[in-house]
């Protein structure tokens, strides 16, 4: 089988589909507007000590930083939505809270194999000579910007990501693509008059539609930010001992969305509902057994630990003396 461009562009979407993706779509590489907005964000200071997002702002801007001969960018969406109560549900505040994206299996190497196939696929249907670069979070490649102009979702005021039939926890990942593939209508924002997830967030990080201080997010909080927690941030911290999911869990599109069977998202049984105070006593070899592929190893093994401790103080505090 040898396919056309234009050929190629259809076909990709459904061979993305059988090899475990939920939605795939083509935007341009450069051009899109929302690109120039993360300057500005970087500039008042939004993204706290998060020095690497500033050092490659200027490749962010352009998908073609990552790969000069950018022509195409395919984004593709994986729910991870699995069947387990949300944490705005979990009424015991001594109960550990994960953000559902971390507690299972690394998700970098499941899609980056999925990605990997993909591309092999691709060279096997298209013989001609061309350029594909798979991404899943690691490059300077604005995601959330090229997903919204490939049609999977638009972004919303929690920041997410929202697909109309998926919901917004979906995990995004790219192969930037020097062949001119056809281009996706962008999505449109459905917000509308919705605030609930700005209502909803503990500590006020969303400080209007679609502006994040990251200074204040718990996921910055519990995963980014080295040294204590603020005092003034600690009690809407609460539990969540890695990312938070509040603002998601809020959003009406993810009431209606499906749930994912995949086994690799599903909780590992030590981040599931465990006692705060026990996590404090985990020996280290219990947590390094925990973290092997997992997502959670960005807090570093230090971070996580005061993470347990923070959250069995609030979780003493809130269940007051005796
Ligand atoms: S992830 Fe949590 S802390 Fe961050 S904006 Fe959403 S609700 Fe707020
Ligand atoms: S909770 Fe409402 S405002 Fe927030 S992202 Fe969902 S639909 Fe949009």
């Amino acid at each position: 089988m040898s396919l056309s461009v234009l050929e190629l562009s259809a076909a990709l979407k459904v061979r993305a589909l059988e090899l475990g993706f939920d939605a795939c779509g083509i935007a341009p590489p450069t051009g899109l507007p929302e690109l120039a907005f993360f300057n500005e964000w970087l500039s008042r200071g939004y993204a706290g000590e998060m020095s690497f997002l500033a050092k490659s702002a200027d490749l962010r801007a352009d998908a073609r930083g990552a790969l000069p001969s950018a022509r195409s960018v395919i984004v593709l969406a994986t729910l991870y939505n699995t069947e387990r109560p949300y944490s705005i549900e979990e009424a015991d505040p001594s109960r550990a809270q994960v953000a559902r994206y971390a507690w299972g299996d690394d998700y970098h190497r499941v899609l980056m194999r999925r990605m990997d196939a993909l591309v092999g696929w691709m060279h096997a249907v298209y013989p001609a000579s061309f350029e594909a670069a798979p991404y899943v979070d690691t490059g300077p490649v604005q995601e959330r910007v090229f997903a919204q102009h490939g049609g999977i979702g638009w972004i919303g005021k929690n920041c997410c990501v929202i697909n109309q039939e998926l919901g917004s926890f979906i995990f995004l990942s790219e192969i930037i693509c020097s062949l001119p593939l056809t281009f996706d209508s962008p999505s449109l924002d459905q917000c509308g008059t919705c605030t609930l997830c700005i209502e909803a967030c503990p500590t006020q990080a969303l400080v209007a539609p679609g502006v994040l201080d990251a200074r204040r997010c718990i996921s910055y909080l519990t995963i980014e930010q080295q040294g204590a927690i603020p005092d003034d941030l600690a009690a809407g911290v609460g539990p969540r001992v890695y990312g938070c999911d509040v603002c998601q869990e809020v959003c009406p599109y993810n009431a209606v969305s499906p749930r994912s069977t995949d086994q690799a998202w599903l909780p590992r049984a030590v981040w599931d509902r465990r006692s705060v105070h026990d996590l404090v006593q985990m020996p280290d070899a219990e947590l390094r057994a925990a973290l092997v592929d997992s997502a959670m190893t960005r807090a570093r093994k230090a971070g996580l630990r005061r993470n347990f401790q923070q959250a069995a103080t609030q979780a003493s505090k809130a269940q007051g003396p005796g």
